[in-house]
């Protein structure tokens, strides 16, 4: 909690404080900004000093500038405000290059997206989407006759927004030897016409039978993809990245990683998860350890276990207490056998876990799998999380501060845009979508809340899932008054959650999250004042300049200066 009336007198404080020893010069100060800092200790100041990658001081304009040496950079900021770099606690690396059906709103769309991006590729090549909802179709129901239409002999495959199923054209089920015949897998279904003919559809694990016939990238595609996901971070005033895969990187990814890291293009902290494997040996757990201890505080680091109880409601694969409008309650992936002693042996080893669990149902079997590792081994600082954690049962909220579970949620699904209103709502009705990402409940609960985008199923832009969390409103600022506006939380609960809480689920609260002496110097400039004006001006706001600890990552081409 950010308490304004005590801010002056702990500027002047910690300067004192911070000033105390006879410190050589700093490196760089910046002053004359508007610093909100995520420091309950000192919420805001004019001015910090950098050395070395670190704060070293923060406080008045003046007092700063009275550190100055005579080789020391100062950087005016001309009273611009400044944040701590945001940290995305939730973000996937993709797997490919794909064309972007976000946000198409019809067939006719699609298949134009998907022309256009054709062209430029090898002929014949397979023609990959990914971002298309089911409101996007005839009768919501996605087919394999709009991609026949435009592509008769040519493979395509496109995943929904979420990633939970895929539509495939008839020459890409031919391909893959998908027909009537073909059982449905254990982890999905093939959609099938009443005959029994496949329509294209291919929900969960279904949609490895197509999309593993997929060429894979080579290592310098993986290599290029990953430096411009990172300047894209950059741009938006990233400093810090969990990569939450399922699987732990692939070989292509980790060598991507570590060669951005070896030749000082890795412009982020790079958090990485870990596999959650049911019955993992435990060398191979002492393995995670080491990793985990040998990178802790590096740039890339290797963090928490990631593992998925369930899928989407708009799959209705998430799994639900009780069902969904029209039958149905999902299915978990996993038995509470199963994930009660796959998390009690991670937590064993002293390993963070987090758990993809959406429906009720799922999110409460993440929750016992918890309390039962804490049963068994005892409590201790373990933040585990729950990732997405989209539809709480009311009764299970307040058992998030009571085990120490973080609630890794994103912002932006709160975004009522035609799915969530026209497919979401519907499924779970009036009831379960009242108490649908309820982030202020979270904090009122005293769930420890960390925000992340689950890029690239959203826009990775903090900016936007901030303006989501604090109107619940579309970028065009309907529906009036916002999506569950009982839902809603403030503009400085939703930063925090983007920085301080981000830090705090990631183990570093102590290197960033906040613009504190001591701490790595990540913050951004922003071209507006966002914490003075109407919540719209989030959508107009840019970032002008993003550090890393100290180094500039991104500088947007307007902003003039040192
Ligand atoms: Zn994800």
């Amino acid at each position: 909690m950010i308490r304004r009336l005590c801010a002056v007198a702990c500027l002047w404080l910690a300067v004192a404080f911070t000033t105390a020893s006879a410190a050589p010069p700093p490196a760089r100060i910046y002053v004359n900004a508007r610093v909100w800092t995520a420091d309950a200790a000192q919420p805001v100041a004019e001015a910090f000093a950098v050395t070395e990658g670190r704060f070293v001081a923060v406080g008045s304009s003046e007092t700063v500038r009275a550190l100055a040496g005579p080789s020391t950079t100062v950087v005016d900021l001309g009273g611009r405000r400044v944040v701590p770099g945001f940290i995305d606690t939730h973000w996937h690396l993709p797997a490919r290059r794909s064309a972007r059906l976000d946000n198409a709103g019809s067939v006719e769309v699609i298949q134009q997206r998907l022309v256009e991006y054709a062209k430029g590729l090898p002929a014949g090549s397979w023609v990959v989407g990914r971002g298309w909802m089911p409101t996007d179709f005839p009768g919501r129901t996605a087919h394999k006759r709009y991609l026949d239409a435009v592509f008769p002999d040519r493979p395509v495959v496109i995943r929904d927004r979420d990633g939970h199923q895929a539509l495939a054209n008839s020459r890409a089920l031919a391909l893959a030897g998908v027909t009537r015949d073909t059982a449905d897998p254990d982890d999905g279904r093939i959609e099938r016409e009443p005959d029994g003919t496949p329509t294209g559809l291919l929900k969960e694990g279904a949609a490895g039978l197509v999309s593993r016939l997929l060429p894979p990238l080579s290592a310098s595609d993986t290599y290029q993809l990953l430096l411009e996901e990172l300047a894209a971070a950059a741009s938006f005033g990233l400093t810090s990245l969990t990569d939450a895969t399922d699987v732990g990187l692939t070989d292509n990814e980790r060598s991507a990683v570590e060669r951005a890291l070896a030749e000082g293009r890795l412009t982020v902290n790079y958090r990485a998860a870990l596999p959650l494997e049911t019955d993992v040996a435990p060398e191979r757990l002492a393995g995670f350890v080491r990793l985990r201890d040998a990178t802790r505080g590096e740039l890339l680091t290797y963090g928490f276990a990631k593992g998925m109880i369930d899928g989407t409601v708009d799959a209705k694969t998430a799994f639900m207490l009780e069902p969904y409008v029209g039958g149905g309650n999902g299915t978990p992936f996993v038995s509470q056998d199963d994930l009660n002693r796959t998390v009690a042996a991670y937590d064993r080893a002293g390993l963070q876990v987090g758990l993809h669990a959406i429906g009720d149902g799922a999110i409460r079997m993440a929750l016992d799998a918890y309390e039962y590792a804490a049963k068994v081994n005892g409590r201790r600082d373990s933040r585990h999380r729950i990732e997405h954690v989209e539809v709480p049962a009311s009764a299970d909220l307040p058992r998030f501060a009571q085990l120490g579970v973080v609630a890794a949620t994103q912002a932006i699904f709160a975004t009522p845009d035609t799915s969530t209103l026209e497919n979401y709502a519907p499924l779970v009705g009036p009831e379960r979508a009242a108490r649908a990402q309820p982030f202020k409940q979270f904090d009122d609960a005293g769930a420890m809340q960390a925000f992340g985008s689950d890029y690239p199923v959203y826009p990775m832009d903090p900016l936007l899932g901030i303006y989501t969390a604090v109107t619940r409103q579309t970028r065009d600022g309907k529906p009036e008054g916002g999506w569950h506006p009982h839902n809603r939380i403030s503009l400085e609960t939703a930063l925090l959650h983007y920085t301080r809480d981000a830090a705090y689920a990631s183990f570093d609260e102590t290197r960033t999250g906040t613009i504190s002496a001591g701490k790595f110097a990540d913050f951004v400039v922003l071209s507006r004042d966002i914490l003075d004006g109407p919540a719209r001006q989030l959508l107009d706001t840019k970032v002008l300049l993003t550090v890393l600890r100290g180094r500039e990552t991104w500088r947007a081409p307007e902003f003039a200066g040192p």
